[in-house]
């Protein structure tokens, strides 16, 4: 809990016209940690990401990235301040090369380090090395996923927002994409991961929040809430 505060979120409330979509959200991510998001379908994660990334309007509270206020920021200068969010679904261009994926991902960047940036990402995706070449849209699902996280990372964004990573994918690569979430938090990188599949994200978070009904109800080490009694029965079904 040393760490310098990168994403600070304090009473925040959300609507869709006259429905409540977030009753006062309190959340911390510290430099360098991996911190899970956890609810059942609509408790507002999706609504959470989207108003930390703009594109979802915001009634009350505040959000503070790195200590400036971007409450009421664009959604283009909060990427330039560094949040870059993975959207749900993956949503990497099919029609592009693996590499040319990789360097839309850094328009906010100098020209001169991108080549750089992008080996960096075939050290952490050897996979991606492989099929540098190759269309998108002919990877298998883990592989465009793998490229969605990659192509965020290429704006060397602050913090990193993933969107239900495991969404749509088979149990294996479901494990491989958290070993690997896991993995870049071990370099360093800073992640904010949206999870529907409590088992996994919390296996792996070093802090955990459970959202319910657009309320967190529960937060604490993610190993500790995977053994909180009222999370194994509402999210594991123990
Ligand atoms: P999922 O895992 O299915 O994406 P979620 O946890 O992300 O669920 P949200 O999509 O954020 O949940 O939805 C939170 C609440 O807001 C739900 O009650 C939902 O019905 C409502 N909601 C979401 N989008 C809209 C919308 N466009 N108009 C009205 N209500 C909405």
């Amino acid at each position: 809990t040393g760490s310098p505060l990168v994403l600070q979120i304090k009473g925040l409330t959300s609507h869709y016209g006259r429905i409540q979509a977030l009753h006062g959200i309190d959340l911390e991510v510290r430099q360098g940690q991996l911190v899970a998001l956890v609810g059942a379908n609509g408790a507002g994660k999706t609504t959470l990401l989207r108003a930390i990334s703009g594109v979802q309007p915001v009634s009350g509270g505040s959000i503070h990235f790195r200590g400036e206020d971007v409450t009421r920021a664009s959604a283009d200068r909060r990427v330039r301040a560094g949040i870059c969010q993975v959207p749900e679904g993956r949503q990497v261009f099919g029609p592009m090369s693996v590499e040319d994926n990789l360097r839309l991902g850094a328009y906010t960047r100098p020209k001169g380090e991108v080549e750089a940036d992008m080996e960096r990402m075939f050290a952490l995706f050897p996979v991606l090395k492989e099929k540098r070449l190759l269309l998108a849209g002919t990877l298998s699902g883990g592989q465009q996923q793998m490229l969605a996280m990659a192509r965020a990372l290429m704006g060397r964004p602050s913090a990193l927002l993933l969107d239900e990573p495991s969404m749509g994918l088979a149990p294996l690569l479901i494990a491989e994409i958290f070993r690997i979430v896991a993995g870049l938090r071990d370099q360093g990188i800073t992640i904010f991961l949206v999870e529907q599949n409590a088992h996994a994200a919390l296996s792996i978070a070093d802090v955990g929040y459970v959202i319910e009904t657009g309320a967190i109800t529960l937060s604490g080490p993610g190993p500790e809430l995977l053994r909180n009694e009222r999370v194994q029965s509402a999210y594991l079904g123990m």
